[in-house]
């Protein structure tokens, strides 16, 4: 496994795979990975002859005051889950490398970025949107894996790829969770072990949303309703947005059907936990 720091390495030994014929599956991450991050891995292992995986903090996804000093970075621990998932490149460039003096440029989606998480964290999906370009410019993969954990993500993701023609298949990735139910998530490790547990309303609140749905509830505010009452019932709970839209175009659903998704976030003292599913049954 090598890791590579340099923006012109990594395009280099890209058009060298190119060249080759060799399929670039390609996973970017933050880092701090965890088992979620080694799922994405294992599929793309198998669907690529050359796995890249990117680690790199994004500063421009980071709104004032958010965590992006506190992120947690691991390098080395890193490096050896990459290997022993079979990683053949790690990209791991700096942030002046990605941003060097005078960068100017952004991408922008519109529209579904307005809601949701783009309306709790402005600037944030601009700097996912114009990161990941810049990654798939450098990368040059012919498939990219992202999780589901960050919903909204990967349908903007979808959009600037069909938006912008990149020649890139996008691969969506079912969420992995601990054995009790909570999302992984590199955040989680901020959660005190009273928080963490407090933490579980979000599994059961989706958890009740199937419950209700399969009951037969077809009102998506009686079922925002109740697990409202549900989540705000745990102390540190602080709910930034409970919604149920349409799982392609994140409109709001005043009725729920076979294309609903729950989101949730919620903050656990200073920790905003993301998480969501499908509401019908067998979705
Ligand atoms: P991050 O490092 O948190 O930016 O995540 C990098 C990629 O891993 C994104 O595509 C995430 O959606 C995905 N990911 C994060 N947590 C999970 C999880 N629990 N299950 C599946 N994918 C995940």
């Amino acid at each position: 496994m090598e890791t590579i720091t340099s923006v012109s390495e990594m395009q280099q030994r890209a058009q060298a795979a190119h060249a080759a014929g060799q399929r670039i599956a390609f996973v970017p991450t933050m880092g701090f990975l965890h088992q979620g991050h080694l799922s994405l891995l294992k599929e793309g292992r198998k669907r690529g002859d050359l796995l890249v995986l990117s680690i790199f903090v994004n500063p421009t996804q980071f709104g004032q005051g958010e965590d992006f000093e506190d992120y947690p970075r691991d390098l080395r621990r890193d490096s050896e889950l990459a290997s022993s998932a079979g990683v053949d490149i790690i990209f791991a460039p700096t942030a002046t490398e990605m941003y060097p003096k005078g960068y100017a440029c952004y991408v922008d989606v519109e529209r579904i970025t307005e809601t949701l998480c783009g309306a709790s964290r402005p600037g944030h999906f601009r700097g996912v949107t114009t990161v990941v370009c810049k990654l798939f410019n450098i990368v040059q993969p012919h498939l990219a894996l992202f999780g589901n954990k960050d919903f909204q993500q990967l349908a903007v993701i979808r959009r600037m790829t069909l938006d912008l023609n990149l020649p890139v298949e996008i691969i969506g990735m079912p969420i992995f969770r601990e054995v009790d139910g909570l999302a992984m998530s590199s955040r989680n490790v901020y959660l005190s072990a009273e928080q963490r547990w407090q933490a579980l309303a979000l599994s059961r609140a989706l958890a009740e949303g199937r419950r209700l749905v399969a009951a037969g509830e077809r009102d998506a505010a009686a079922i925002v309703s109740a697990l409202s009452g549900l989540i705000a019932a745990e102390p540190e709970a602080r709910i930034d947005y409970i919604e149920i839209c349409h799982q392609l175009s994140l409109e709001n659903q005043a009725r729920v059907d076979a294309d609903s998704v729950l989101l949730l976030a919620v903050f656990f003292g200073k920790t905003r936990l993301i998480d969501n599913g499908f509401l019908w049954p067998d979705a």
